[in-house]
């Protein structure tokens, strides 16, 4: 193990609270008897379905066909009948055509045959990533089969695994790492064959000791070439640029992406659904959620069919103790506000927060008083008060000559914020207003 390290730009210190879950182990929900599925659950073109209503599925068949070079394949993880295609509202605010599909056969798809990933071809591999629609696992969503092919004239040096889930309250891949850590450091491997990468490091937060152990002992048991680089905690050290800041020592450009300094990056869920995919051919289908909040009765962590309604996870827990201030699909920090419990779980729900109003924080919004808290905090190093400002005014391109495109939406500034004002909002709104502008 390395010695600790952390990112040098910014950051905050929220309360965890991942003292409500982390020891709970994952529990398996049963599959319910009837799944939604998105044909959007990944970051560019949402899928084209390839089936209609009536059509019979098996468990794992491919429904729907990604319609881009951003996009991926959606499967089915139960066998049943296509009972509707319907539109249906995100919580990231999209709408989405899905399939509704009656179950008839509960229970996740057969595992049989085990393969050798090590004699796979690196070509082969990133192909059967494409197949099987595999995509980031931590909440960006973006293809993995996109990220782990290396354009030509870059060469990937370094893969490094994020195991840091800085979110406040998600312990979803605290307890894949203790749960399936064996798993975690073979699809590290997995990802370090496809991009011809000779290093590969698993960056974990202070916070999660156990965890850190548990894989040291994997990998001197196995003989693994990883390392394991504890990280001291801070937020957002699970954003790819302060990662790799803080575990190679190496700065990301603005508007660079991490493989422009030979790195590749992949969170521990993603890295787990990749050996799944690979050694057993299973299309991603299934992931571990954290349900947790004040409001819940008991929060828990839960390998959920992709599809599920989100209320079967509450009802999983016993409900709610409290009804709660505000539903969120993700973390605090990053995740998205949502009131419909119908709502299924996709590729990228980390976590469900049933938040009361004491911890959801409805705060009464005052003028900006020129405190510089929220420029300090930035670990992009922009000054989020003037790009506000701009945006207010609908100065889009004024904004993007500050570095608007940098923002990682992550939240630090508004955290940070005594006027409480909604700065993320204002950067999205900026960003999607440039964008329209440019087209
Ligand atoms: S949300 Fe954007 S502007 Fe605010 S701190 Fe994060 S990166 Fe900086
Ligand atoms: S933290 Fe809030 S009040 Fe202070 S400068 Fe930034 S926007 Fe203004």
């Amino acid at each position: 193990m390395r010695n600790i390290s952390t990112f040098s730009k910014g950051g905050v210190h929220p309360a965890d609270r991942k003292e409500l879950t982390c020891t709970k182990e994952i529990v398996r929900l049963p599959t319910p008897k009837h799944i939604i599925i998105p044909f959007s659950q990944h970051l560019g073109v949402p899928a084209n379905p390839i089936v209609k209503k009536g059509d019979i599925v098996a468990a794992g068949d491919k429904i729907g066909e990604a319609a881009g070079f951003i996009s991926a394949d959606i499967h089915t993880p139960a066998a049943g009948t296509v009972s509707e295609i319907k539109e249906i509202f995100l919580p990231n605010g999209m709408y989405t055509k899905a399939a509704v599909i009656a179950v008839d056969e509960t229970g996740s798809l057969e595992l049989t045959e085990k393969r050798d990933w090590k004699t796979m071809d690196p070509h082969q591999i990133v192909a059967e990533v494409k197949d099987l629609g595999i995509v980031g696992m931590g909440g960006a969503t973006f293809p993995a089969n996109v990220k782990f092919s290396v354009p030509k004239g870059k060469k990937a040096e370094y893969v490094v695994i994020n195991g840091v889930e800085c979110e406040p309250y998600l312990t979803s891949d605290h307890r894949i790492m203790l749960e399936k850590g064996l798993e975690v450091l073979e699809g590290a491997l997995i990802i370090a064959k496809m991009v011809g990468a000779p290093k590969v490091y698993i960056g974990i937060e202070n916070n999660k000791k156990d965890a850190m152990e548990h894989l040291e002992s994997l990998i001197t048991a196995h003989h693994l070439p990883i390392e394991i680089q504890p990280l001291r905690l801070k937020y957002p050290q699970g954003d790819e640029k302060q990662l790799l800041k803080a575990v190679i020592g190496k700065e990301v450009p603005s508007g660079a992406l991490p493989i422009d300094i030979g790195a590749v990056v992949s969170n521990v869920g993603t890295a787990q659904a990749l050996y799944q995919a690979i050694v057993y051919r299973k299309p991603l289908i299934e992931r571990v959620v954290t349900v947790t909040g004040d409001a819940i009765r008991d929060p828990g962590n839960f390998l959920v069919t992709i599809g599920t309604p989100i209320q079967d996870l509450i009802d999983a827990c016993g409900g709610f103790r409290e009804q709660p201030e505000k539903m969120v699909a993700g973390g605090p920090m990053m995740g998205f506000a949502f009131y419909d419990l119908q709502t299924p779980v996709m590729k990228g729900t980390s976590g469900v927060l049933a938040l009361t109003s004491k911890e959801s924080r409805k705060e009464v919004t005052t003028a900006c008083i020129s405190c510089g808290r929220c420029v300090a905090a930035c670990p992009m190093g922009l000054q989020p008060t003037r790009l506000y400002k701009n945006i207010s005014v609908g100065n889009y391109t004024e904004s993007l000559g500050l570095g608007l495109l940098d923002c990682k939406e992550c939240g630090c500034c508004a955290y940070v914020c005594p006027a409480k004002l909604p700065l993320v909002q204002g950067m999205r709104l900026g960003k999607n207003m440039s964008r329209k502008m440019k087209k």
